[in-house]
């Protein structure tokens, strides 16, 4: 069975998924794309045990796997066919969703229920398995909230929370990103902050900073640019306009992000730019296809909106 294509428009999705069977074989293909075979006995031979909870057996061996398993969709009461239409919107949707258009756009009658799948498939937007940035890289930090947007932001840490930004340099475009809050801009934030987001070995463009100084040591090719070395210029002109981008989309989308929820919109931001090319590969994340983490529980969801 080959690797499941994905819809190229909406009047596409809707064929493709109009049921619960297609969302189903769907699911089956994702996990074995390459056909099934049994983790225990290396049969090749299954049988559907429960359509409705989605099991299925190994005709050697007796193995039991649910498609569902590790997925956002796992013990859901909702059908598939719900899911697959929430993970669409929100992976399409590049200014983000809120519950209520969910609720309204799904004909979800509770909003409960829209809430609570909008913030499961919203998890899966932190990928524990990221790969670094890779190449030539800018970074830089900047301040972000607070009522002094209009402020120039110096290096102190005020009531504005502190953000790291880089960006993979991809010719004159961008590549991939990552956002981060730091604690505060000292060389010890700095350096963690590089180290967590980019592959030892990377060329990385800072500004004039002394708090990149440790870079060099270690393992980056650090080139520091002084902020007076051309007037006019932009000196890191993908960092400058991923962060104005990014204050674009938290103003239009959110309003005002408070200082606990923003992490959480830093993930959603860098999760809709990286996949900004890939609505596929978006979805399958969204559903927790690829990836192989751990579902979300209901426990961990309330806790991280509080
Ligand atoms: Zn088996």
């Amino acid at each position: 069975m080959p690797r499941p294509g994905f819809p190229r428009s909406i009047i596409d999705f809707q064929e493709r998924f109009a049921t619960e069977e297609a969302c189903r074989e769907y699911l089956f293909a994702s996990r074995w794309p390459e056909g099934f075979r049994c983790r225990r006995c290396g049969g090749e031979e299954l049988g559907e045990l429960h359509s409705r909870r989605l099991v299925w057996q190994c005709k050697g061996c007796g193995a039991q796997t649910s498609v569902t398993a590790g997925t956002v969709m796992h013990g859901t009461r909702q059908p598939l066919r719900l899911w697959f239409w929430a993970a669409y919107l929100v992976a399409t949707h590049h200014p983000g969703i809120s519950a209520v258009q969910l609720q309204r756009r799904l004909s979800i009658r509770r909003h409960e229920t829209a809430w609570m799948m909008l913030h499961k498939l919203r998890a899966a937007m932190v990928s524990p398995e990221r790969e670094p940035l890779k190449g030539e890289i800018e970074a830089d930090e900047f301040f972000l909230g607070g009522y002094e947007e209009g402020l120039k932001g110096g290096r102190r840490r005020g009531i504005k929370t502190l953000v790291g930004v880089a960006v993979e340099i991809r010719g004159r475009g961008s590549g991939r990103l990552r956002l981060q809050v730091l604690p505060d801009a000292s060389g010890d934030s700095l350096d963690a902050f590089v180290k967590a987001t980019t592959a030892a070995g990377a060329i990385v463009h800072t500004d004039g900073w002394s708090g990149y100084n440790g870079l060099r040591k270690l393992g980056y090719d650090h080139r520091p640019r002084s902020q007076r070395a051309q007037p006019g210029e932009q000196l890191l002109p993908r960092a400058h306009r991923a962060v104005s981008n990014l204050k674009a989309w938290l103003h239009g989308t959110h309003r005002w992000a408070s200082p606990q929820h923003l992490p959480a919109y830093l993930d959603e931001y860098v999760f809709r730019h990286n996949r900004r090319g890939t609505p596929h590969a978006a979805f399958q994340t969204l559903l927790g296809l690829g990836a192989r983490h751990q579902p979300v529980t209901y426990r961990q969801i309330i806790d991280r909106a509080a």
